[in-house]
């Protein structure tokens, strides 16, 4: 039987990338329903070519304009973040595809969770946010969460079949854009220089994080909640040529580790396949071209936001929510030119030393935590200016 997708997200890097894959299988998928922000042209098009069932789009000034876009055809259309959770929650739906950016991500994944829905994870903000709560949620619920995120896929792939002790998880970064920058110039770089990732052609807000480390500690702090391991036992290689997609160590000393051309359609077709792997022949990988495989020790002083992200995950509660909050923020001002490349992190920070701590929080709670954070940083950058 074909599984039944819900596609959040449909329209960004990760969603038009799942489409890739059910086209790739018509027999093993089929598309129940997909929801974008606010591109209702292309969330026009993937529901026809793909005869989705309904879509969503948040932005609620463009549903006039979808909703005329698909009135010749039988797909219902509903804004709105209620909507949403309607969606996913749907008896038509077997898989939740969760490619939302951002805190927007954390609802919609508590909403499948409660729905029973296995949910496929590109949204890493869900974990770092509310880590705690999803996966004691999902544990109770007995739902799979099948991580997208290429590293988490590399050590979820690293792990199966093992049942020994774990002594470390070896998390890959390629070190971003602005690898070969030097610390004191990071204040002048322009959003365009941030843009260019090195490796991975991936959606505006993960490419900043990336470049400035805010993905990499996100990261750690995913690998935490998804696979129970203490911080302590998770580190960070810089590894520039992307290769090497993470790595376990096991007590005995050996090593795992996942490689592969960086492309986000194997970790995709992974989440959604797993136990089996798709057939992709175009898949060609030759050690030949990539003669050289090195790594190296993170520049800690040159991206705090690394460390930032350790402590949080540390302090627990509400401290990881603050972080991402204020993140969000600084990256949006930063790409609407409003900031400097180096007010990111400094918003973090100002937004952390002031923010209110919840030891235990709620799902209300984390909401509080989300717009306490923005207001601060919002505070912050107008003192900036
Ligand atoms: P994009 O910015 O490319 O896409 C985000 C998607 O979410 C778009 O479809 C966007 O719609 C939609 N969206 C944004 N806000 C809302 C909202 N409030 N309600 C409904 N839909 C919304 O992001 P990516 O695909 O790059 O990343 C998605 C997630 O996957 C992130 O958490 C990222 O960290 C993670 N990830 C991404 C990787 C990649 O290679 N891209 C790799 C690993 C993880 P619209 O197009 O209309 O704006």
């Amino acid at each position: 039987m074909k599984q039944r997708l819900s596609i959040l997200g449909s329209t960004g890097s990760i969603g038009v990338q799942t489409l890739d894959i059910v086209a790739e299988n018509p027999d093993l998928f089929e598309v129940t329903s997909l929801a974008a922000g606010s591109n209702w042209q292309r969330l026009a098009e993937q529901a026809v070519r793909f005869d989705a069932d309904c879509v969503v789009i948040a932005d609620t000034s463009k549903y006039e304009a979808l909703k005329s876009a698909l009135a010749p055809y039988p797909i219902k259309v509903f804004t709105g973040e209620e909507s949403l959770r309607q969606m996913v929650r749907s008896s038509e739906v077997d898989v939740v595809v969760n490619a939302l950016v951002g805190y927007a991500g954390l609802h919609p994944t508590v909403a499948a969770i409660e729905a029973g829905k296995k949910i496929a994870l590109a949204n890493k903000e869900t974990l770092v946010v509310g880590g705690d709560l999803v996966m004691r949620m999902a544990a109770e619920r007995k739902v799979p969460i099948m991580p997208i995120d290429s590293e988490h896929s590399a050590i979820f792939q690293c792990l199966a079949g093992e049942c020994s002790p774990v002594r470390r998880l070896i998390i890959t970064c390629s070190g971003g854009a602005l690898r070969d920058v030097p610390a004191e110039k990071l204040a002048d770089v322009t959003p365009e220089q941030a843009l260019k990732h090195p490796q991975w052609s991936m959606g505006a807000k993960i490419t900043i994080d990336s470049a400035t480390l805010v993905n990499k500690g996100f990261e750690v702090i995913e690998a935490h909640w998804l696979f129970g391991i203490g911080g302590d036992r998770i580190s960070v290689l810089v590894h520039p040529q992307s290769i090497v997609h993470s790595m376990v160590e096991f007590d005995d000393g050996a090593i795992k580790a996942q490689l592969g051309t960086p492309d986000m359609r194997m970790p995709i077709s992974y989440a959604l396949m797993f136990p089996r792997r798709a057939s992709r022949p175009q898949e060609r990988f030759s050690f030949l071209d990539h003669p050289m495989l090195t790594f190296a020790e993170p520049d800690r002083a040159k991206y705090p936001a690394l460390d930032i992200a350790y402590d949080c995950m540390r302090r627990g509660g509400t401290a990881a929510c603050v972080m991402n909050g204020a993140n969000e923020v600084a990256v949006a001002a930063f790409l609407g030119g409003r900031c400097r490349f180096t007010d990111i992190t400094a918003s973090i920070e100002y937004a952390l030393e002031r923010a209110a701590f919840v030891a235990s929080p709620t799902l209300d709670d984390y909401a509080a935590s989300n717009a306490e954070s923005r207001a601060l940083a919002e505070e912050y950058l107008a003192s900036r200016r």
